[in-house]
């Protein structure tokens, strides 16, 4: 009976060690690292792939992703096609079947595909599908990871995915994440407040990577220093941009981190306008590791360059 008893033992305790055993998973960029950290808690372990000072379009894929993917129970992407670098090429070697590109669209297919955009109100979306306008996102614009009142949808459907992938703990995910959105919720309203300055102010921005930006914050974005999306600027254009600046009266001009400093220097000195600079991803700019102090920095910075 004793043996028996010591069997039995010992069986719940590799049991609970097996259960103990956390959710492997792997998140494209730094704030979806932090967000679905937040979200599962001690149940997961969150690796990244990009660094955030990149250009999400220009993510360069190492066989390092490819073991974390090969590896992982469910990967956490923007969608949208943003990661279309990246993510589909290195799915497509990983071999993981939980998590594989589709072979028409090249989007994440399976059950470990934890897609952030699900019930995102896309902006900008094309009304033709020609690569002559740039860069092509037929779903609409990707970068409502810098909305900031994007984040609680964003911790919503890594909630979903990790109850899908892991229905025995979804009722601590939900705990997790209600108190994630407890925390970000008030501060979303917080920031609504403090932007009221940038109510209509004009700006131009680097990359067309600030719609989400724009509807949160209130300031209208009037052109573009590329000439279009994924294509630098060529002279002529910057001319225009300089004339549509004086006759618009454009006040803001919105640098990206990842893109050189020297042509939005260059356009403040002819226009007079301020330059702010905001991180697309988090850890792009110093202290912005999470996706709540991405969301500030941004802001801090937007308000600096348009405070009299
Ligand atoms: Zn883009």
């Amino acid at each position: 009976m004793k043996r028996t008893a010591l069997a039995a033992a010992l069986l719940l305790t590799s049991l609970s060690r097996a259960e103990a055993a956390k959710l492997r998973i792997v998140a494209t960029i730094p704030e979806l690292v932090d967000i679905t950290r937040r979200v599962g808690g001690d149940l997961v372990s969150v690796d990244g792939l990009a660094r955030g000072t990149e250009d999400i379009h220009q993510v360069v894929m190492k066989p390092s992703f490819v073991t974390k993917l090969n590896r992982a129970d469910a990967i956490v992407y923007i969608g949208l096609t943003v990661e279309h670098a990246f993510l589909p090429g290195l799915l497509d070697v990983a071999r993981n079947p939980a998590m594989r590109p589709d072979p028409d669209t090249m989007n994440c297919l399976g059950p470990g595909c934890i897609d952030c955009s699900v019930g995102v109100q896309t902006l900008e979306k094309p009304a033709s599908l020609s690569r002559a306008q740039g860069e092509l996102h037929p779903q609409g614009n990707p970068h409502y990871n810098i909305g900031a009142n994007n984040g609680p949808l964003i911790a919503r459907n890594i909630a979903e995915g990790l109850s899908r992938v892991d229905p025995a703990h979804a009722a601590d995910y939900q705990k997790n994440l209600k108190a994630y959105l407890d925390e970000l919720e008030p501060k979303i309203a917080e920031w609504r407040k403090m932007a009221a300055p940038l109510k209509g102010v004009k700006a131009v921005s680097y990359h067309k990577d600030v719609p989400y930006l724009g509807a949160f914050t209130g300031i209208d974005f009037v052109d573009t220093i590329e000439l279009k999306p994924g294509v630098a600027p060529t002279p002529t254009h910057l001319a225009d941009l300089v004339k549509k600046m004086k006759e618009q009266k454009v006040t803001l001009i919105v640098r990206e981190q990842q893109y050189d400093a020297k042509t939005p220097a260059w356009l403040a000195e002819q226009t007079g306008a301020k330059v702010a600079v905001i991180g697309t991803m988090a850890n792009a700019l110093p202290g912005t590791e999470t996706f709540v102090k991405l969301s500030e920095t941004n802001l801090k910075n937007l308000l600096k360059a348009v405070a009299p």
